[in-house]
């Protein structure tokens, strides 16, 4: 299937060529029709489908033909999102899409000065992105008139919800009209996430690119099972003998990424690392040395890594497991984009092993742990004194003949 069997016009499929895009990716091709015939949606596709051009395309061409009819200086479309990152990427995504055509796309997002974002919509804007505490913000200060929006689009809602934003999310709808299209996005779903769906979507059409709460299918997760202690040195050993160039790493805290970030740099690899307590400058920056290879290693918690996108990132590492299942799920979902292959590799202590459980129920699958090495973990220092015993004779055997690679065996069996 092409995009032109989409109905779309032909500046947009003219745009999306000039990008590459050879042919739609499945979330396109189910979500496109929908949106352009004005129903509600209710998407699960994770980042890294396309799920952007599956709203941003055909709200473009509703936009651009509604604009043809009647010269509306409204906000026709709003688009929220959890991270100020991710509001900036959907808004570059819009501008990227809609050169040369008359439409204006404006952001907003906390952190940033109100005076410049205000600015920006003083002079006129079709579509707004933004996240939803800045967006409260211009609302309850009546900075915004949100009376003329025909369609709402919420970005990664499971995100928003984990992030706490429900009660302004409830507060930004009160202010909404109540007739409109809502388009409704999110990797993963759950009980919260039907609850708050039901609230807002009228008759939905349902839309399953990949199954629920799958990772990405073109990535290959790899789970090293090693000492907590020994974790960075397995990760700078893994970064120099494999060379890898351009890795994202997370950690669970901020705190955490600095230390790594360290440590790291001590080894000799170029490494940064990005969380909330950096100022958007800096993370501005970061993001884009990254992108530009002057930066090897970017560590990063979740919430800072929202909305990142790289064409052709390769490597993500949990340095350490997330302590919410779903999380892992967004965290792989950074490589693999759009059809490219990526290898997702887990540094797994032994102290973490329930949450790979969770993780492995979430996504239905069962990994097998294993050792690099040189890496092994210490059994004697990971069991308890009790569960310490001697090594078995197969152990031994494997040891003495050197048998501790990944393929030789797994670690101790998990705690279930
Ligand atoms: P998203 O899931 O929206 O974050 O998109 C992930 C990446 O896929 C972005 O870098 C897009 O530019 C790219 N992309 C989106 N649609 C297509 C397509 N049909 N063909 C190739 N790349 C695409």
């Amino acid at each position: 299937m092409s995009f032109a069997s989409l109905d779309l016009h032909p500046y947009i499929i003219q745009r999306v060529t000039e990008l590459g895009y050879s042919a739609p990716t499945p979330i396109q091709l189910a979500a496109i029709p929908v949106v352009l015939s004005g129903k509600d949606v209710m998407a699960g596709a994770q980042t890294g489908t396309g799920k952007t051009a599956a709203f941003a395309l055909p709200l473009l061409q509703k936009i651009q033909l509604a604009k043809q009819s009647k010269d509306s200086e409204d906000i026709q479309a709003l688009i929220l999102t959890p991270t100020r990152e991710l509001a900036q990427q959907v808004h570059a995504s819009f501008e990227k899409y809609s050169t040369n055509l008359p439409i204006k796309s404006v952001v907003a997002y906390g952190g940033a000065s109100i005076n410049v974002q205000l600015e920006a919509l003083r002079k006129g804007c079709d579509m707004l992105v933004a996240t939803p505490g800045r967006l409260l913000e211009l609302i309850m200060k009546d900075l915004i008139d949100l009376n003329g929006l025909k369609t709402l689009v919420l970005d990664e809602a499971d995100r928003m919800l984990d992030m706490g934003f429900i009660i302004d999310i409830k507060r930004i709808l009160k202010k909404l009209p109540e007739s409109r299209q809502t388009l409704f996005f999110s990797a993963t779903f759950n009980d919260d996430i039907f609850a708050l769906s039901k609230s807002l979507l009228n008759s939905p059409q349902l839309i399953e690119v990949d199954s629920r709460n799958t990772t990405a299918t073109k990535v290959e997760q790899t789970i090293y099972a090693v000492d907590q202690d020994r974790k960075s040195a397995l990760l700078s050993f893994l970064i120099g003998s494999k060379n890898w160039q351009q890795v994202l790493i997370f950690t669970r805290t901020k705190l955490g990424a600095d230390e790594l970030a360290k440590e790291m740099q001590k080894d000799g690899i170029a490494t940064q690392a990005i969380h909330g307590d950096k100022s958007q400058g800096a993370r501005d920056r970061v993001l884009s040395d990254f992108k530009a290879g002057k930066v090897r290693a970017l560590i990063a918690t979740d919430v800072a890594a929202r909305g990142i996108d790289i064409e052709q990132l390769h490597y993500v590492v949990n340095h350490e497991l997330p302590y919410n299942a779903e999380d892992y799920i967004h965290r792989i979902g950074r490589t693999g984009r759009a059809g490219t292959t990526g290898l997702a590799i887990s540094l797994v202590a032994e102290k973490e092993h329930y949450l790979l459980n969770d993780i492995e129920k979430l996504v239905g699958e069962q990994f097998i742990p294993q050792w690099l090495p040189g890496f092994e973990p210490d059994l004697n220092k990971i069991m308890s004194p009790k569960k310490r015993r001697e090594p078995s004779k197969k152990e031994l055997r494997a040891k003495a003949l050197g048998l501790t690679s990944p393929k030789a065996k797994a670690p101790k069996k998990r705690r279930r």
